[in-house]
């Protein structure tokens, strides 16, 4: 029987990064949650980890935006589970403004958190991924790290920024059975998007439906969010050994916005 495999995902406490430890979870991987809500908030997702796919699920409260906050989840999970087989840098967060008023702590902290902790964590694990012959390292980007959008610099420079990280780590570890690709969604179907619907919809006097086609899918071509199980469908699969093969890889899962 194959022995059982831990995974790291930086940001999972909800959106994107928790329907991907979902998804590992019920792939049959020891999962290590992260996110900087409290530990109770995030307990019952936890919980449900645990019971739903039978897996062993802790939770790690670590500052992605810091070196320290990466090596304290790293260590977490190292002692906790002895090794760590897949890593998922999915933590990251958004600010839009034009450039010449772009704040210098925001431009900072997009870098930190959506760029500088994928280069933490991994210097910490691949190595051992290396040593063992065996790892997965999976990149949340964005369809912004192809594309840009005006008034998102820093975002998307970090996004073009952890794809440049991808290629290099993949050419570096790619004969040790490790590969590295990164995930580029389009715009996809979490609490964060959802919440700003029916505020955007009174400021533009729109309705709901008008503001999910023409405002925030205007890019994308399919005028559908893509699904958190989407995402979680191609983690899966990049850690399948059909996937062996696949590294370097930067793709896009956005319906078709990339395509323009
Ligand atoms: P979200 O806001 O729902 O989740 C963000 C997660 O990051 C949460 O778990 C939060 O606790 C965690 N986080 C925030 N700051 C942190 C910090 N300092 N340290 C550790 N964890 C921290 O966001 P989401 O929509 O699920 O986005 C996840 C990733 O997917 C991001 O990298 C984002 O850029 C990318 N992405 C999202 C979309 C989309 O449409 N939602 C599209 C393309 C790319």
């Amino acid at each position: 029987m194959n022995e059982t495999k831990t995974a790291v995902v930086t940001g999972s406490s909800s959106g994107i990064g928790l329907g991907i430890a979902n998804g590992l979870a019920a792939s049959g991987m020891n999962i290590v949650m992260n996110g900087i809500e409290a530990p109770e908030e995030v307990e019952q997702a936890r919980k449900s980890l645990e019971t739903d796919h039978g897996i062993k699920a802790i939770y790690s409260h670590a500052n992605m935006m810091t070196p320290e906050g990466a090596a304290e989840l790293i260590a977490l999970a190292e002692e906790t589970f002895g090794k760590i087989d897949v890593l998922v840098n999915n933590a990251g967060i958004q600010f839009v403004s034009p450039v010449e008023d772009f704040p210098d702590d925001k431009w900072q902290a997009i870098i930190n958190l959506n760029l500088s902790a994928a280069f933490y964590t991994t210097k910490a694990v691949v190595g051992g991924m290396k040593e063992r012959g065996w790892g997965r390292i999976i990149n949340i980007a964005s369809a912004h790290g192809l594309v840009a959008s005006p008034f998102k610099s820093a975002y998307v420079a970090a996004k073009h920024g952890i794809i440049g990280l991808t290629k290099t780590v993949a050419l570096e570890a790619a004969e040790h059975g490790v590969t590295v690709n990164a995930i580029c969604p389009g715009y996809v179907w979490t609490p964060l998007v959802e919440k700003q619907i029916p505020d955007t919809a009174k400021a533009r006097g729109m309705t709901e439906e008008q503001v999910k086609r023409d405002v925030l899918l205007a890019a994308q071509p399919t005028k559908q969010f893509a699904t958190v199980e989407e995402m979680a469908a191609v983690a899966v699969f990049l850690c399948s050994d059909g996937a062996k093969s696949i590294t370097g890889s930067a793709l896009p899962v956005d319906g078709g916005w990339t395509a323009h």
